[in-house]
């Protein structure tokens, strides 16, 4: 899609802090960070929203889920587990669908939000 901005960041046109990079996927920082960790995962094919997916993108689905822990870790936000099997860190995961979802830019785009529960302080 000529206009999207994310395609245009996937096609580097337009810069962007990328934490990972593969032949399906792109993750970079969101411009505007709602916490201390804040990045978001895209599929490289443009895909409106995630009410546009079908059966055909459940691999693509599932493949973008499973980046969601590899990354948070990488980025320090990851899920820990103590001896006592105590767990700590954590992070949010969120895909805003559409104008009642807070979608914003129409590229499938699935934000991870890490640190001390961030999202408290906008309650
Ligand atoms: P949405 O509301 O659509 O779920 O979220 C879109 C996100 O993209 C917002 O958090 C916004 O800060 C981020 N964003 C919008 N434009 C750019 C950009 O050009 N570069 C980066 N890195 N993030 C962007
Ligand atoms: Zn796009």
């Amino acid at each position: 899609m000529s206009n999207c901005i994310f395609c245009k960041i996937v096609a580097k046109q337009i810069p962007s802090s990328v934490v990972y990079e593969d032949d399906e996927f792109l993750a970079f920082k969101d411009i505007h960070p709602a916490a201390p960790v804040h990045f978001l995962i895209i599929p490289k094919q443009h895909v409106e929203t995630l009410s546009d997916t079908s059966t055909e993108h459940m691999s693509m689905l599932g493949k973008m889920l499973a980046l969601a822990p590899r990354l948070a870790k990488e980025q320090g936000c990851g899920l820990s587990r103590d001896a006592d099997g105590q767990v700590s860190g954590g992070y949010k995961t969120l895909i805003n669908t559409g104008p009642d979802g807070g979608q914003e830019v129409y590229h499938l785009h699935m934000h991870v939000i890490g640190g001390p529960q961030p999202w408290r302080g906008q309650r």
